[in-house]
């Protein structure tokens, strides 16, 4: 074994950590993001025999390569068999063509993965060194309703979910105002980049460092390690036993925390052959990918996959570091990455929404597959990368396309094009009776800190 795996900031203006010192702190100092100073590489045949491991195990496996020293064997398998005691199915569409459905965590969609690997790690770390943590969390619905959920009834942590009252589902609201107890939710007559704007000037904000403030967003290094697992998982599980193979994995993209789990998932070993990168009509990657110029949508487009509308994503400074530039938390790049790499390994395409509607009714009339709009623009742009290579290379190829929620979670555009209203999945059910506590927040830094400073101080 290397020893542990040291995590650098992007913005290289902060000391190296450890995971867990890089888990706590969330963002670094310097305002960068931590990513592996080394990132471990699995020999292929570890890569197969994932094949006859459950989930958990194989999270073990992953996980354990960036946390060793730092936790017992025994501790981290007990952490992953909690975490992850739900299915992960993967569906035959046609010919070798998947959809891996993440979502059946307890809020139904692919954010549990790595909320709950992150919550109980963390938990575990506060416990050791006996110290408390208050998480801010701004959401747009999913990671709220995520971490919120996750995090319930930790010890040593608190959470304070902020969200714009009239831009998330009642489904999405309720799955985070029916807990209670360490999870305090506010509304806000605002949008979700305020509540974010809040959050990030709570953190820069000296005199509430005594509060222990860390984030729970995709900019924590324990959402990404958590990422790489379901691409292991769904490879192993589907590759063809008697022969040597690459896969095609579709991932539908926002802030591009789930394409940086696949992207370092394949620097540790795991042979893919291309990612396909599917944005909404934000589309600021893959104009990226093709110009080597980056400019960010302000204020971002409002798309139907209303998760992935986002118009500066955060995680992108992290593929930039490991294609050898570098990228600020502004996105201005400071040194070009190798582009002709990146384009080797990924193919990008934006999905408007009527083409992802009509990829919904297609995958439904065709082959009876059930799609909720983010799932669908993974699905819409594999099939258009599908359609850009030669018959011959796409029969036969193996392809995974992500879905990251539960229709039932988006039922609104399903009912509206198909007619039909997706059944609730049992983490769903009686929610929608379930009393709520919803606090109002008003839009300013001053009420937001007086609030925090009378509430846990
Ligand atoms: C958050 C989210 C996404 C986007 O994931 P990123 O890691 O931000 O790219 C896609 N689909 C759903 C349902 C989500 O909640």
């Amino acid at each position: 074994m290397e020893g542990p795996v040291l995590f650098y900031s992007t913005n290289l203006q902060a000391t190296p950590v450890s995971f867990s010192q890089a888990l706590l702190k969330g963002q670094a100092p310097d305002r960068g993001l931590y990513m592996p100073m080394t990132i471990p590489v699995f020999p292929l045949e570890e890569i197969y025999g994932f094949s006859r491991k459950p989930y958990y195990e194989i999270a073990f496996a992953v996980a354990r390569r960036f946390l060793e020293d730092e936790i017992s064997d025994q501790e981290l398998m007990a952490i992953m068999r909690d975490a992850y005691d739900y299915d992960v199915p993967l569906e035959r569409v046609y010919d070798r063509k998947y959809i891996l459905r993440l979502d059946q965590g307890p809020t139904a969609s692919f954010k549990d993965f790595a909320a709950r690997m992150m919550g109980r790690l963390m938990q575990y770390y506060l416990r050791k060194e006996n110290r408390k943590l208050l998480i801010l969390t701004a959401t747009s619905g999913d990671t709220g309703s995520a971490v919120a959920n996750a995090f319930y009834g930790i010890d040593n942590i608190d959470i304070v979910v902020l969200f714009p009252r009239n831009e998330v589902t009642p489904r999405q609201r309720k799955q985070m105002t029916t807990l209670g107890k360490n999870v305090r939710v506010l509304a806000l007559d605002a949008k979700f980049d305020d509540c974010q704007a809040l959050v990030k000037q709570a953190f820069a904000d000296p005199e509430l460092t005594s509060l222990n403030l860390s984030s729970a967003n995709s900019i924590n290094i324990g959402r990404l390690v958590p990422q790489t697992v379901y691409y292991f998982y769904a490879f192993a599980k589907l590759r063809d036993l008697d022969h040597d193979e690459e896969v095609i994995f579709s991932v539908p993209s926002g802030n591009f925390g789930d394409m940086m789990g696949g992207v370092l998932a394949k620097k540790m070993g795991l042979p893919v052959k291309k990612f396909v990168i599917a944005t909404n009509e934000n589309d600021e990657f893959p104009r990226y990918l093709y110009s080597g110029n980056y400019e960010k949508i302000e204020p971002s487009r409002n798309c139907i996959s209303s998760a992935m509308n986002v118009g500066h994503p955060s995680n992108l400074a992290r593929l930039v570091a490991l294609y050898g530039g570098m990228m600020d938390e502004k996105g201005v790049i400071d040194k070009p990455a190798d582009m002709e790499t990146m384009r080797n390994d990924l193919w990008s395409v934006s999905i408007t929404d009527q083409q992802t509607r009509q990829a919904i009714a297609d995958a439904y009339q065709q082959y009876g597959t059930l799609l909720e709009p983010h799932g669908a623009v993974g699905w819409a742009g594999l099939m258009d990368y599908l359609r850009s290579i030669p018959e011959e290379e796409s029969k036969g190829q193996l392809c995974i396309s992500l879905e990251t929620a539960h229709p039932a979670k988006f039922p609104e555009e399903i009912e509206k094009i198909m007619h039909i209203e997706p059944n609730l999945p049992p983490s769903l059910e009686g929610i929608d009776h379930l009393p709520e506590h919803i606090e109002d927040l008003e839009n300013n830094y001053k009420a937001f800190k007086n609030y925090l400073l009378t509430s846990y101080f």
